[in-house]
Parts: C-alpha cells; sequence; structure tokens
C-alpha cells in the first residue's frame, strides 16, 4: 500500500509565509509537530522518514535556534543535512544569491532553507530551484516556522489558540517574527495588541488587525500571553530609542509590569535575548511564567513537521509526473 500523503491538507509546494496559509493549514502543521514531540524527548530520537532527501541550510544571516534546530530536524528524519556557511562561499567571491541558489539547485536538494537579510529574497529563490523552499527570516518579513513553534507552545500550555489576548511588545517594526505572529495569531482567532513606542510601530499597523498600545502598564491589562521581541539593531538606520536604559524602564518587561497581565501569563522570546534591554533577567529565567526554553524545543519538533509534509509533497508530485 501507498505511504499516506498529506497534500490534501497541505496543498503547497513551498513555506514562503503564514500569509500564505489557511487556518486548516496551520492546525494541520501543528497536529504533526506535535507527533514529533515525544520522539524529541525519548532516547532514541530517529525516524527514517527522509532517508534519501537532502536538505540545504542556506543561511545569509547569523542564527542559533533556527540553523541548530533545522538541522537536528533534518537529521533526526534521516535526511542529508548540509549546512552552507555564507562566510566560506562563492557570496563571498561576488556571486549573486539567485547563482548560488542555481548551482546549489544542480546538486537536486529536496528542501532548501534559507534566511536572508532582504525582505522578499527567499521568494525569489523559491521561484528559480526545484525543490521545496522554507523560509527562515527574510528581513522584516515573515520567519513562519517561528510563528508556528510559538503557536504550538501556546497550545500546548494554555490548550488553545483562539480567544487569547496576546500582547506582542518592542521592535514591531523590525520584527519577522512578529509580523508572522500577527497573521497567525489573527487566523487562529486570538486577539492581538502592539505594545511599542511609535518609534518602533510600522504606520497603519492597526490595518493588520491589532489594537495598538504605548503604554505596557495599559497594553498588557489582562492579557494571556506577552511576547517580546529584541531591539533589532541590526535592521536600524539611525536612532529608534533613546537609550537601552530607558528602553527598560519604558519597554522592558519585569514582573511588575506583568503584575496588570492574567496571574498565569505566559512570558515568551524567540531569542536571542537581550536581557536587562527587552526583559528583566530574572523573570526570563521564571518558569512558572517564561516559556522560552519550550520554545526552543518545540521549535525542532515544528521544522521536522515542515521538512515531513513539504518533502511528502514533493514525493506525491513525483508520484503523479510518473503515473
Ligand atoms: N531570531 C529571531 C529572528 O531571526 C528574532 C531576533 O533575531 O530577534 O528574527
Amino acid at each position: 500500500m501507498d505511504a499516506p500523503t498529506y497534500d490534501n491538507l497541505f496543498p503547497h509546494r513551498h513555506l514562503l509565509g503564514i500569509v500564505d496559509l489557511s487556518a486548516v493549514e496551520i492546525g494541520f502543521l501543528l497536529d504533526v509537530s506535535d507527533s514529533y514531540v515525544d520522539l524529541n524527548r525519548g532516547a532514541d530520537k530517529k525516524q527514517t522518514k527522509l532517508r534519501g532527501r537532502t536538505v540545504i541550510n542556506l543561511f545569509f544571516e547569523n542564527s542559533t535556534r533556527t540553523r541548530t534546530s533545522f538541522e537536528l530536524a533534518g537529521k533526526r528524519l534521516s535526511a542529508d543535512v548540509i549546512n552552507m556557511s555564507i562566510a566560506t562561499s562563492s557570496i563571498k567571491k561576488g556571486e549573486t544569491m539567485v547563482d548560488t541558489s542555481m548551482t546549489l539547485n544542480a546538486m537536486h536538494p529536496d528542501v532548501l532553507v534559507v534566511r536572508h537579510p532582504d525582505s522578499g529574497a527567499v521568494k525569489l529563490l523559491s521561484e528559480k530551484v526545484n525543490g521545496a523552499v522554507i523560509n527562515a527570516g527574510d528581513g522584516s518579513h515573515e520567519h513562519p516556522t517561528q510563528a508556528l513553534l510559538d503557536a504550538l507552545t501556546v497550545r500546548r500550555r494554555c490548550g488553545r489558540i483562539q480567544g487569547l489576548s496576546v500582547a506582542i511588545c518592542g521592535d514591531v517594526l523590525h520584527s519577522r517574527v512578529a509580523r508572522s505572529n500577527i497573521h497567525l495569531l489573527n487566523k487562529m482567532g486570538a486577539r492581538v495588541r502592539l505594545v511599542a513606542p511609535p518609534t518602533l510601530l510600522p504606520t497603519n499597523v492597526e490595518r493588520l488587525g491589532v489594537e495598538v498600545f504605548h503604554d505596557m502598564r495599559t497594553g498588557l491589562v489582562d492579557c494571556d500571553i506577552v511576547m517580546m521581541l529584541r531591539l533589532q539593531t541590526e535592521r536600524m538606520r539611525g536612532t529608534f530609542v533613546p537609550s537601552t536604559r530607558e528602553y527598560f524602564h519604558f519597554f522592558g518587561l519585569d514582573s511588575e509590569k506583568l503584575a496588570v497581565a492574567k496571574p498565569n501569563a505566559l512570558v515568551m522570546h524567540p531569542g536571542p535575548m537581550n536581557r536587562g534591554v527587552e526583559i528583566d533577567s530574572v523573570l526570563a529565567d521564571d518558569i512558572t511564567h517564561s516559556a522560552i526554553l519550550d520554545q526552543v524545543e518545540l521549535g525542532v519538533a515544528v521544522r521536522m513537521a515542515c521538512l515531513d509534509v513539504l518533502t511528502d509533497n514533493l514525493r506525491a508530485k513525483v508520484a503523479n509526473e510518473e503515473s
């Protein structure tokens, strides 16, 4: 009997952004992710689902969590995983991103996991290659697997996403994590608030279906989830906050500001964290509130699910073409 395919439930060749997905498709990816959590907690963490497949991690920007967890995800499913380091690649010799991807494409990878500092670059690349492309973060545009792992964390900790009040706080302007989360949370029926100084919010952000606050003490009232964002100085041209000290005073999350949220409110952060800038160090480690390490753990399961589902779709496509 043929192996079951997922393609009726997830009819996409690539994963470029949450904006392209329906609530049902998001729920489906979360269900598949859930099925990998126990495997990752066991002694034998290996499955053979991706045996014979090749995954290339192509990161044009720094990464710790995302690159490592995609590598682990591919290896736990038995794929051959290659990590391309841009520092030692021909990009440094002047080769364009498109030429680099065409070169890699000629080696028949099944999946390219791509991070790039420019919004839209990963989509452009996906139009030039034969395999599946996963966006591991493009500029300040989208970071879909981060939003999926955040959603899995919320769903497992709170039992649901629908109806929850989620405050996303800090440097929304430069954050692909915020953008992907806004799309996902709206699609899944949560209420989204943004809490940030006006300088760190995109213009007309209300159009995305969010409520805007400029004060943590009002923005966090009765919320279930507080997602903190790093000041993304690498994307800043000019000065956006007077000083990090003042920023922490007004927008850094500490237990005093969190006190207006629901008593068991969950604190999240995509990492890397800057302790004492956007989050108080003690609160970041307080496991009664902080889900930050859960997010890291569940990131591996989510990336396994994405690799699994997209390679399954490729397999179904080849089978259709051959029949
Ligand atoms: N790691 C996340 C990203 O790549 C968040 C951050 O860098 O602050 O967007």
